[in-house]
């Protein structure tokens, strides 16, 4: 059967003497601050329609403004590593060759391109994880009890460097090759989960798969994360920025919770292009308007900016310019800034 690679074996302890070796690269770079890759990445080709290549440029911004924010490394890839495993399935191989290629990495982070994070400053709750190697947004009834593909999402996830996550790629990956396989597994998904139409094997659906059907195995060290928006659907946020802004500037919270969602994620909108959009393009555009700018204001304020709103490009000055530039003490603004939650 098809594998994505040479089998690895022993690897937690082959990681862990690299990393002994290796003192400069930490794979924790402070206490309880796991060194984060997040990973994302888009079709070799250029889009199938004009205004997408500047759309995904844009999404890249946002990755690298909040990559930047928490002292992430981030990665794009434009390439199929493995032609066997095209589409969406290409982030198995990207991660595999990632996670062998940088044993420093402790967790890597995969974003598909239409992912916008919109609370800037919000990060994971590395903590809560510790005990875990896989975290995916979703909810145990509807995986485990309803079997619904719809449970988890597969376009923002949290994979540890370990064994454990190597051998979850390999199962996983195993349903994936392109051609009679994917489509034969399409056909093996859509009886076992409940609310799956026909079409050949996604690698989200193939992942409920493997939960259900082998929770054993891989259950136990997944965390099905609901209590805040690792992946947010874009519908249901798209047209609340400006009430979500105004209600958290009334009540600012004591931070550490999220503010607003995360995660704006833009499923089926297919912002590059593509035959299987399921929402129409003009209104998919809009909220990715809408998302980017919501997020870019959260970094033009740093610096004095902000959009003069959020359905348009323009921008306007917020604070004088002083010549004393130093002086102000914005307490919000230094979080961003300077966070104190960023190691050295
Ligand atoms: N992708 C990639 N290379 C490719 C095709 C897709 O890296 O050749 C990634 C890209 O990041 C894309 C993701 O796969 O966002 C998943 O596809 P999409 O977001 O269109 O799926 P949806 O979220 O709508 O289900
Ligand atoms: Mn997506």
């Amino acid at each position: 059967p098809y594998t994505l690679g040479a089998a690895v074996s022993d690897y937690d302890a082959r990681r862990a003497r690299w990393l002994h070796d290796n003192p400069r690269f930490p794979a924790f770079v402070a206490p309880g601050r796991p060194r984060v890759l997040v990973v994302t990445g888009s079709s070799p080709r250029r889009c199938g329609n004009a205004d997408g290549d500047h759309v995904l440029l844009r999404a890249f911004k946002n990755k690298v403004d909040y990559c930047r924010v928490h002292g992430f490394d981030v990665f794009y890839s434009n390439a199929v590593l493995d032609a066997e495993l095209s589409g969406f399935w290409t982030k198995l191989p990207i991660l595999r060759a990632l996670m062998l290629a940088h044993p420093e990495t402790e967790l890597l982070w995969w974003v598909d391109s239409d992912v916008v994070f919109t609370d800037m400053l919000f990060e994971p709750p590395w903590g809560k994880y510790a005990g875990h190697n896989l975290v995916v947004p979703g909810w145990d009834d509807k995986v485990y009890a309803a079997k619904s593909w719809l449970g988890i999402n597969a376009g923002s996830f949290i994979i540890r460097n370990c064994q454990w996550s190597l051998d979850l790629l390999d199962a996983w990956a195993r349903m994936g090759p392109r051609g009679p396989v994917r489509y034969e597994y399409g056909k093996v998904l859509g009886k076992a989960l409940s609310d799956r139409p026909s079409y050949e094997a996604d690698d989200q659906s193939a992942l409920v798969y493997l939960l259900v059907t082998e929770r054993g195995r891989w259950g136990d060290k997944t965390f099905l994360e609901g209590s805040y928006s690792l992946h947010g659907f874009w519908l249901a946020i798209v047209d609340r920025y400006e009430d979500m802004r105004r209600d958290a500037t009334a009540t600012p919270g004591g931070g550490g919770g999220e503010r607003w969602p995360l995660v704006t994620h833009f499923v089926g909108c297919k912002p590059c292009g593509g035959q299987y959009a399921s929402y129409e393009a003009s209104r998919c555009r809009r909220g990715m308007e809408r998302a980017l700018n919501f997020a870019d204001d959260q970094i033009l304020r740093l610096y004095g900016f902000e959009h003069e709103s959020l359905n348009t490009t323009a921008v306007r000055r917020v604070r004088n310019d002083t010549g004393g530039p130093l002086d102000a003490d914005d307490v919000e603004i230094g979080r961003l800034l300077h966070p104190t939650f960023r190691a050295a």
